[in-house]
């Protein structure tokens, strides 16, 4: 049977007059996306995409910009979403490294991408959030039917660059099997059918908004309300219309500041799920207090896809990311060895399934180095499973900070800092320290503008160990996050490394 990303996700639908995507300027039906999806594939292969040929995206948010995707898939080529963020300058090394055959930018950052596309000989097409641009003009030249070029399981089907805070970024090569059998599982254990119709307000060039959220809503059937960014406000005016929501924690914590954000506004919606990036026990307390809901908290990464989940019946915990999805294999491993850890023990979260990627683009040696021999992939993400089995993730491995020769988990200090009154959020790090090697910090985010460091560092110093204990706290507005919601340790230790100097 083929395991074609496009057959699997993309086929046809029942009643193609069925609204697949609402907009606040139009409604797209089944029909109508696929014959979009059908005139860019051909148009693709018009302009010289071969099968395996990457195409490399920088674009806002659009119904057009979706199809791409799935044209790109249907054209047999791979697709390659790129931060909206990144400047030309770090393009630069995106397309070097990807050498896609295929590069679409906004008309306004063509100019400065003309050179780069040159240097490596590849098409340069341009669209904008409003569709405009020479990818639709040209696409507008081509008619389907397109038939979708044939692909095996193995076979690419999209390369996503890691955020990659230290070091260059890498991009990581998935195939048809696992951005596929990811759909088929979350259909599964999330109960999505032809009914849902998700709010979905993420970013799609993120593993979150385009994967999880796009491949799963186009295989069962349902329906989108593709908006292009989120804002409480605008979340508020389509809910009525919505039955689920897939979000970062901000959206959440937003949600929640909204005064429109009420039981009632969310009585109809049968699912909230949240993930790339921890969310608050507290927001999962506060949102249930409000709302009677348990918002669904999962995990995954771009290397591996959507990997555990909260439970669909029964008990969603706070501060826990559930189990393992049905396929997937965990492990809590000793971090040197690899030896699995008995459960109550921190280590390394390593992941073997049809979900796990095939390795980094080019670089043969970190892909080496990621996996184990029996073929474990190393997240890099540390946590603990308690003994009914939630697995809760701690923190990086690489935010781990060594005090004096013991080991600080962040997340710990992080936890007890949010619950002392007046702080609103905290992030801890580790900054180098000439006695301890790296000194614990705390930078804190206050609610109340009165809150002192002594009354931090007082509440602290009876319920955590010496060693534990910041030995600065600092204030700041807001932490630095990036565009999912991620805290940006790495940009905070840069910001103080010299705090101890
Ligand atoms: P990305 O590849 O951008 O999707 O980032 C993946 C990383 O986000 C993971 O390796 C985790 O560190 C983090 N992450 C994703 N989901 C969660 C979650 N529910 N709780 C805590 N961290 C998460």
């Amino acid at each position: 049977m083929s395991n074609h990303l496009y057959d699997g996700v993309f086929a046809p639908h029942a009643d193609s007059t069925k609204t697949f995507l609402y907009t606040a300027d139009r409604d797209i039906s089944f029909a109508e996306f696929t014959a979009l999806t059908d005139r860019i594939a051909a148009m693709l292969v018009a302009q010289g995409l071969a099968p395996g040929d990457r195409v490399a995206v920088q674009a806002d948010k659009s119904v057009l910009l979706f199809a791409l995707y799935a044209a790109t898939v249907k054209a047999g080529g791979v697709y390659l979403p790129l931060n909206t963020g990144y400047t030309p300058a770090e393009l630069d090394y995106f397309l070097g490294d990807a050498k896609p055959r295929i590069v679409v930018t906004s008309n306004a950052a063509a100019e400065a991408i003309t050179p780069i596309a040159a240097r490596i000989g590849a098409v340069l097409m341009t669209l904008d959030g409003d569709e405009s641009g020479s990818l639709s003009e040209a696409a507008m030249q081509h008619e389907g039917p397109f038939t979708a070029v044939p692909r095996g399981s193995e076979d690419l089907a999209a390369i996503l660059y890691t955020s990659g805070t230290t070091g260059r970024s890498k991009g990581a090569k998935l195939c048809h099997r696992n951005l596929r059998s990811n759909a088929e599982v979350l259909r599964e254990y999330w109960r999505f059918t032809a009914d849902d119709t998700l709010l979905h307000m993420l970013p799609i060039y993120h593993t979150h908004g385009l994967f999880v959220a796009g491949n799963l809503l186009a295989m069962v059937g349902g329906s989108m309300i593709f908006l292009p960014k989120f804002s409480a406000d605008v979340a508020l005016e389509w809910m009525p219309k919505a039955t689920s929501m897939m979000g970062v924690p901000t959206f959440y914590t937003r949600l929640l500041d909204h005064e429109g954000f009420t039981a009632e506004a969310s009585s109809h919606m049968r699912l909230f799920i949240s993930g790339s990036a921890p969310l608050l026990a507290e927001t999962h307390r506060q949102f249930e207090e409000l709302t009677g809901k348990a918002i669904l908290e999962r995990y995954g990464m771009t290397e591996t896809n959507m990997s555990t989940s909260n439970p669909f019946e029964g008990d969603r915990r706070a501060g826990t990311v559930g189990f393992a999805l049905p396929g997937v294999e965990i492990r809590i491993a000793d971090a040197k060895t690899g030896a699995p850890l008995p459960d109550g023990e921190i280590g390394i979260i390593e992941q073997r399934g049809d979900n796990v990627f095939l390795g980094y683009w080019e670089m043969p040696e970190k892909t080496a180095e990621s996996f184990r021999e029996d073929g474990f992939f190393i997240t890099g993400d540390m946590a603990v499973r308690d003994a009914d089995g939630y697995i809760s993730i701690v923190g990086r491995d690489k935010d781990l900070i060594i005090s004096g020769g013991l080991n600080v988990y962040p997340k710990e200090v992080e936890g007890m800092i949010d619950d002392i009154e007046g702080v609103l959020e905290s992030a801890v790090i580790g900054v180098p320290h000439r006695d301890f090697g790296e000194a614990v910090v705390a930078v804190v985010v206050r609610q109340d503008q009165g809150l002192e460091a002594a009354t931090v560092e007082t509440a602290l110093a009876g319920q955590l160990a010496k060693f534990k204990q910041p030995k600065a706290v600092l204030f700041t507005d807001a932490l630095p996050r990036n565009s999912m919601g991620k805290v940006q340790k790495a940009e905070l230790r840069k910001t103080h490394t010299d705090l101890f100097a």
